[in-house]
């Protein structure tokens, strides 16, 4: 194979362009952030030339060029090509082009691996290339930290040197010969050593090697194809899978590029997918996330108009529903829903397109709360290729139910090439026959081909590939078609598919739940003013008549969801973008707070008693649910020094810390019994090592935790403000911690100072508990996982996402932590130094990765922490407490709009119908994992209450048992069951 190998490349390949034409060149660079076409368009342009350096970091720079096609080409011959400087094979990492025409409208990008853009006829013509001078952040998978990530750091530096721009003449046969060799040639790689078709088509490439003149190409083309035409012909075995080979493109809304970035690359993207269109009828775009597409639509409206053509006439099709691909670990259960209201409204309107499959293939693990909620949004497939990554154990099915916490289940495919940016070679279709574990009961499989992750798309290689391969001996039978006949299809072949209950854990990337705190806090934080504003908003609409603010809260949300994008908020893109997520948050802070407080004024009206307004589902210190009230906030116990240690008491529990800072006993009074393993701290703070084998800012390893210190030795332990103020400080980096008990309850405060490098930094809880299992909150619901190490599933689910507490316990007794922002968790079973039996739980504040950001972390960062025994009932309320604190305020105490009788049933959301008819949504989830019944009573009139999907579409949920027109709806809730309530003409 040597010798057709390096035939192929040294006299195939560089004949696959038969004649060129120089042009001629002038440029502008902006210097400075992108700007539109009409901007560009009148600079004053200088001359360039062909080897000359170009474009800053982040800098873009536009090509005039002009030239004239020769009147003997033909049209389909020639193009433009075009080689910015490109290094390696990575498309969407480094720089690429945009060619415009003369009036504007877009004609192609310009990519390595699809360098070229088609020409008018014969004569002269003028383009323009937008080259973006975006710098190569990522060497493959060195993780060395750049300056390059930060405008601010990057330096000035050229990053590119234009190595091609010239008038070209494609002699289409030896394009054509390229793509047959390229076909066989992979076969060579996969196909068994010793077999006879394998050595058929070895054979077949040394006869067109044979019969092809080395010094005349062009003219032998033809005999080389005819020598390579029996080894293309023959067919697939009978037995062979069918691939649904369906074009797309993953686009990173953020990663080691800004959202600007990604704005210009969907651009790009749909102007190579819409030319492509243009040249084979039965190709199908899926493109997901309904943020790129408005994006489009707001940058490049002409583009956008022949996308939704494309749309309506099949060829693109809009997949996913959310706004974006974003992280399902770490959003709130109101957020993960939004992501699905506004993306799927979005594909609604703009397009008249219900999207039925979730499309997820690149987010870092899967809630069990998300099959629910795909039901609630009305699809009904799911779709990822991630759990393929996992370290250790592999999925047991390629096609199968998954099934969440309230039993619902989606119909989930994992394409078996394992991968979103397969080329359809033959290594990608052989793994997709080798990997695809319902083989035998079940032929169909999806495949997505085209450049992705910085976008790119479908080429017209990947294109000749799946024409050759639609029946080929040795491969997968490969069909160009679209994800909802696939999964149609599939789902009808398989009528008992596997079942996967829960979680799909990613054995891989755990550090995302830590990584980048400030995001994450203003994740958490924006989320909480989020549901405070629509609850104030719609409360003061309802019973005061002020306008609802649509708009306001509608482009916060958008806003929000954007920054869960699965680079995001998980902490894994470049400095810029993170830097950005924190304005991002800060300013919607500022924004939904005013709207917090307009709509608090006009609720709690003219009065001016101090009163304390409830955006919870629960009292909390004589504040109503939902409600305004007078507050009587209970008193913290009065630390006193006893000894060397500090006492802190209340009428429930007893606590000491001691001169280590660190809690020594914990008694609960009612139960009599002590919380802390005898001989073991409680509320340690502990210092790893964080050095992963690779992907920094993603992966925490195990082995680090081999590598820790406990903090036992503090700068100061006092007592001032009523708490225990325990200060630690080293080599610039310093924590405050607070500790209070506050009605039965331990609080944690902390101020970090962080300035490490590379440390993992956790809060660690043992407790006198006998537990087999953690139970985590997830979105509307909890889940429990194994804390031993039986199985290699349970020992690889060392790391894990709960949002504001987890629970260990005991039947009848157990303890619960919340926190206010925390994400990470680690929960293991364990013995004391007595020997008895213990737990520990533990809480991951912090990291400080060098890899792509490398100052993430550093700075200040606020936390709380609470502990106390109780039951999972008490975790939820303290979770509840430290997400949403009473607002204080001056006026009236108002009634809440509504009251559930059953503590087990969670107002999760208040706010107006989507469809700004005025009507009032109040969404609900039964908390407890319980058959609940409520009551939900109204202080406002209705004429009519319905049971709607997530887009507030009547649902065939049974959950409504009685209503009272006007005043009360009685339920009975399943098991974590999700409702939304749509209240008609509501009035005071
Ligand atoms: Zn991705």
């Amino acid at each position: 194979m040597l010798r057709v190998r390096r035939f192929t490349k040294f006299r195939i390949g560089p004949a696959v362009y038969r004649d060129s034409r120089p042009v001629e060149i002038r440029a502008w660079t902006v210097g400075g952030e992108p700007v539109p076409f009409e901007h560009a368009v009148a600079q004053r342009f200088e001359p360039f030339s062909v080897g000359e350096v170009w474009g800053r970091p982040w800098d873009t720079v536009w090509f005039d060029v002009r030239g004239d096609v020769p009147a003997d080409w033909e049209p389909d011959e020639t193009e433009l090509v075009v080689d910015l400087g490109f290094t390696g094979d990575q498309p969407g990492f480094q720089a690429e082009g945009t060619v415009y025409r003369p009036d504007g409208t877009i004609v192609k990008a310009i990519e390595p691996l699809n360098a070229w853009a088609p020409l008018p006829g014969p004569g002269p013509f003028r383009l323009l290339i937008e080259a973006a001078a975006n710098p190569i952040v990522q060497v493959p998978y060195e993780y060395e930290p750049t300056s390059l990530g930060d405008k601010a750091t990057a330096g000035d530096a050229f990053q590119y040197r234009l190595a091609e721009l010239s008038v070209s003449r494609r002699d289409p046969v030896v394009w054509e010969l390229l793509q047959d060799v390229r076909t066989l040639d992979g076969l060579v790689d996969v196909l068994p050593p010793d077999g006879s078709r394998r050595a058929e088509i070895v054979h077949a490439l040394e006869r067109m090697v044979d019969v092809m003149d080395p010094d005349d190409v062009h003219g032998t083309a033809a005999l080389g194809r005819e020598a390579l035409a029996p080894a293309l012909a023959g067919g697939a075995a009978d037995s062979s899978l069918i691939v649904t080979a369906v074009g797309h493109a993953h686009i990173d809304c953020a990663w080691l590029w800004p959202v600007r970035e990604t704005v210009r690359k969907v651009a790009r993207t749909f102007a190579n997918v819409l030319d492509l269109a243009d040249r084979d009828p039965d190709f199908v775009f899926a493109a997901s996330s309904a943020q790129q597409y408005a994006w489009l639509k707001e940058s490049r409206p002409d583009l956008f108009e022949r996308v939704r053509k494309a749309v309506a006439d099949g060829v693109v099709r809009p997949v996913g529903g959310m706004w974006v691909e974003s992280d399902t670990n770490m959003p709130g259960g109101e957020a993960l829903a939004r992501q699905f209201v506004l993306g799927k409204r979005f594909f609604l309107e703009e397009f008249g397109v219900e999207t039925e499959e979730a499309w997820l293939p690149d987010s870092f693990g899967y809630t069990a709360a998300l099959p629910q909620i795909v039901r609630a949004a009305g699809a009904r497939y799911f779709l990822t290729q991630k759990p393929s990554w996992n370290e250790v154990n592999r999925m047991p099915h390629s096609s199968f139910h998954w099934e969440g916490i309230d039993g619902s289940r989606v119909f989930t495919h994992f394409p078996p090439a394992e991968t979103y940016n397969s080329d359809l070679g033959a290594s990608d279709l052989a793994r997709t026959e080798s990997s695809f574990r319902q083989k035998g009961a079940a032929r169909h499989v999806l495949g997505l081909f085209g450049w992705g992750d910085g976008g790119g798309g479908p080429t017209r290689e990947m294109l000749a590939a799946a024409e050759r391969k639609k029946d080929l001996d040795g491969v997968p039978r490969v069909r160009l078609g679209d994800p909802r006949s696939f999964f149609a299809t599939a789902e009808a072949e398989l009528p008992e598919p596997p079942v996967w209950v829960g979680e799909m854990y990613l054995e891989l990337h755990r550090g995302t739940l830590t990584s980048q705190q400030r995001g994450k806090r203003g994740n958490r934080h924006s989320e909480a003013l989020l549901r405070e504003a629509e609850l104030w908003a719609a409360t003061a609409a309802v019973l005061r008549g002020t306008p609802y603010p649509y708009d306001a809260l509608e482009s916060a949300w958008r806003t929000v969801l954007l920054q869960q994008f699965h680079d995001i908020l998980p902490g894994t893109s470049i400095a810029w973008v993170h830097q950005e997520a924190e304005r991002d948050h800060e300013r919607v802070a500022t924004e939904l707070t005013e709207l917090i407080d307009a709509s608090l004024a006009a609720v709690a009206g003219d009065g001016d008693a101090p009163v304390a307004a409830n955006a919870g589902p629960y009292p909390q210190a004589g504040v109503p649910a939902l409600g305004v009230a007078p507050a009587t906030p209970p008193a913290a116990a009065r630390p006193r020094w006893h000894g060397d240690r500090i006492v802190l008491e209340d009428e429930q529990l007893y606590a000491e810390v001691d001169r280590r800072g660190t809690l020594v006993s914990v008694v609960d009074r009612a139960a009599d019994r002590e919380l802390l393993p005898r001989g073991l701290a409680g509320g340690v703070l502990q210092l790893f090592r964080d050095t992963p084998r690779e992907w920094d800012a993603w992966d925490i390893n195990d082995e680090d935790k081999r590598s820790g210190r406990d903090l036992l030795d503090p700068v100061s332990v006092d007592i001032a403000d009523g708490s225990v103020l325990v200060r630690h400080a080293w080599d610039g980096t310093s924590i405050d911690m607070t500790i209070r008990l506050v009605d039965g309850r331990i609080e944690y405060g902390f101020d970090v100072d962080w300035h490490e490098s590379q440390k993992l930094l956790k809060l660690a809880f043992p407790l006198d508990v006998r537990a087999d299992k953690a139970t985590s909150e997830i979105q509307f619901g909890h889940i429990h996982r194994p804390i031993h190490q039986n199985t290699s599933w349970d020992e690889a689910r060392f790391e894990t996402v709960a949002h504001r507490w987890i629970h260990v316990g005991e039947p009848g007794y157990g303890v619960a932590v919340a926190n206010d922002v925390v994400y990470g968790h680690d929960v293991r079973n364990g013995h004391a130094p007595d020997g008895k039996p213990m737990t520990t739980a533990r809480l991951s504040l912090l990291r400080a990765p060098r890899y792509p950001d490398p100052a993430a972390d550093q700075g200040r960062h606020p936390f709380t922490v609470s502990l106390r025994p109780g039951g999972i009932p008490d975790a939820i309320a303290d979770g509840y407490a430290q997400h949403l604190p009473l607002r204080t305020t001056r006026g009236t105490p108002t009634e809440p709009l509504v009251q559930v009788s059953d503590p087990a049933v969670v107002v999760e959301s208040v706010k107006l119908a989507e469809d700004r008819s005025g009507d009032l949504v109040v969404r609900l989830y039964e908390a407890h994992g319980n058959r609940s019944r409520a009551t939900v009573r109204t202080s406002f009139d209705w004429s009519e209450v319905t049971a709607t999907d997530l887009l507030e579409r009547p649902s065939d949920s049974e959950a409504v048992r009685d209503v009272s027109p006007g005043s009360a709806v009685d339920l009975v809730m399943r098991p974590f069951e999700l409702l939304t309530l749509r209240f008609r003409d509501p009035a005071a």
